[in-house]
């Protein structure tokens, strides 16, 4: 199952992925729209080290959010792997324990026009979510994660081989 992935070292910051992100959230998918309609991201780009980087929600096999949630909104589809509060009959009412259960900090409260959990829904009706199409790095990759690992190691690879043997490795 494809999972949006990052390249840690080509993230600049940039914001494209979090504005594009509010805006495919809002009513009128427009830059102008999403800003009237107070459309929120759902990401966050934080800064890390002297770099940046989103961070978003992992869809994890067993989420703390789910577990957390006593009003059982928060669900995970065993078909698709996704973790919404958005699906049919799954009332979100704003009490945020995903928010303090989420290892990751990925969970983002709304207060206007209602308390309530935002989270990335990975963009349901697109190929592509919205943040991995806008990001101009190509920081952001929507793939396999055993591909994405694939295309590291080969990428370590190049550069040992660029750098050449070092004294331990020869033995
Ligand atoms: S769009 Fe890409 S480069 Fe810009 S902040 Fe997002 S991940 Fe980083």
């Amino acid at each position: 199952m494809k999972e949006i992935m990052l390249h840690l070292a080509r993230c600049n910051g940039c914001l494209s992925c979090a504005v594009a992100c509010a805006i495919e959230h809002s009513e009128s998918k427009t830059l102008l729209g999403a800003v009237l309609e107070n459309s929120k991201p759902r990401l966050s780009v934080e800064p890390f080290l002297d770099r940046a980087a989103p961070v978003m929600c992992r869809h994890c096999t067993e989420p703390a959010c789910v577990d957390a949630c006593m009003a059982g909104a928060m669900q995970r589809d065993e078909a698709t792997g996704l973790v919404t509060n958005e699906g049919p009959g799954q009332q979100c009412v704003g009490c945020w324990m995903c928010v303090m259960a989420c290892p990751y900090g990925a969970i983002i409260q709304e207060t206007v026009p209602e308390k309530k959990a935002l989270k990335c829904d990975r963009c349901p009706g697109r190929e592509i979510p919205a943040c991995v199409q806008a990001c101009p790095n190509a920081a952001l990759v929507f793939e396999e994660p055993g591909r994405f690992a694939a295309e590291i190691r080969r990428g370590s690879l190049v550069g040992l081989t660029a750098s050449g043997p070092t004294e331990q490795g020869r033995g």
